[in-house]
């Protein structure tokens, strides 16, 4: 098929260079006509704007910093929006803002494209392994046409719901992960300074519950329906194990202080009258603060 590309960075040069090497033809512009040099010598098309690469593609991807660049890259003058037509398919790669992505779909569908957006997750290393998380928004039958081309990039592929829902996932993805990373910032620090090697800790990490089993196993668990009265670790243990870990931070002199805050949900639902629950428990005041059901 061919595919046209815009926006070679980090990111979009390596992914661009996966789609050729499944086979596919390239027609790729970049603010920064250098950046696409590697991908000419290796057979790909230049096209001088997003206009020309949406005329001579029937599939555009973009990998741009952000909603700015891609609104003026769509729609702005000899953008994409000129030159899609039916029968055309836009895929913005790019972690943007659900709303704004919503509105720009609207643009582009009037043109008889369709859009999806498709934001993916892995870094630099997943983009160039092949082996990127792809959480794709929109109309279901046009993701499965194009399954070959996500293929090609990564190997998470995920239809998260109608245009916009890829971007949701991404940014709420996004939020655990990168709170996740400071409250393991904090506990490493404080195991440092109370006396555990960090090689030793990491290995704890590894092989001790966090590692083993919440993620892969306990949180799928909640949200497929498991009872929080039939503990597996009550939220009453949960809490004296913050605790200590807060009296330990604080004798260490390396404060916990996404921990306080975790500790002060957890009160919240010893308050309730869940210490006997199982510690999973607190999901409830998740969902009760986002007037939302996790649980399916
Ligand atoms: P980058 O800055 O390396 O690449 C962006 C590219 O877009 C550059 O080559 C730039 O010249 C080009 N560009 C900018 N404005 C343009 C315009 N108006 N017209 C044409 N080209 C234009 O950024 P990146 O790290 O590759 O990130 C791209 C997107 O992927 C971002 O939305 C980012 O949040 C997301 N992302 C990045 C990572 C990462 O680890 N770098 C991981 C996941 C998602």
């Amino acid at each position: 098929m061919r595919i046209g590309f815009i926006g070679l960075g980090n990111m979009g040069g390596p992914m661009a260079r996966n789609l050729m090497k499944a086979g596919h033809d390239l027609v790729a512009h970049d603010l920064d006509e250098a950046k696409t040099a590697p991908h000419r010598e290796a057979g790909a098309e230049w096209a001088e704007s997003p206009e020309e690469v949406a005329r001579r593609a029937p599939v555009v991807l973009t990998s741009l910093p952000g909603p700015d660049e891609v609104e003026a890259v769509a729609l702005g003058p000899q953008g994409l929006a000129q030159g899609l037509g039916p029968g055309s398919v836009y895929i913005d790669t790019s972690t943007g803002s659900p709303s704004r992505i919503r509105k720009l779909a609207e643009r582009i569908e009037a043109t008889g494209a369709r859009m999806l957006d498709a934001p993916v997750s892995g870094g630099t290393i997943g983009a160039e392994a092949g082996t990127l998380a792809v959480m794709v928004g929109g109309d279901e039958e046009t993701f499965h046409a194009l399954r070959p081309v996500f293929e090609a990039i990564g190997e998470g592929i995920i239809h998260a719901g109608p245009i916009g829902a890829g971007t949701v996932a991404k940014l709420a993805h996004n939020s655990i992960s990168l709170t996740t990373r400071i409250v393991v910032q904090e506990g490493m620090a404080l195991a440092a300074k109370a006396g555990v090697r960090p090689e030793v800790m990491l290995q704890a990490l590894r092989e001790a519950a966090f590692g083993k089993q919440t993620l892969l196993r306990q949180i799928p668990d909640v949200v497929f329906g498991r009872d929080f009265e039939t503990p597996r670790f009550t939220l009453n243990l949960a809490r004296k194990d913050l605790r200590l870990g807060q009296e330990l931070a604080e004798e260490a002199g390396a404060p916990m202080e996404l921990a306080a805050m975790a500790l002060r949900v957890q009160e919240e639902g010893v308050r309730r009258g869940w210490g006997d629950w199982d510690n999973l428990s607190t999901f409830m005041l998740a969902e009760e603060r986002a007037g939302v059901e996790i649980r399916t």
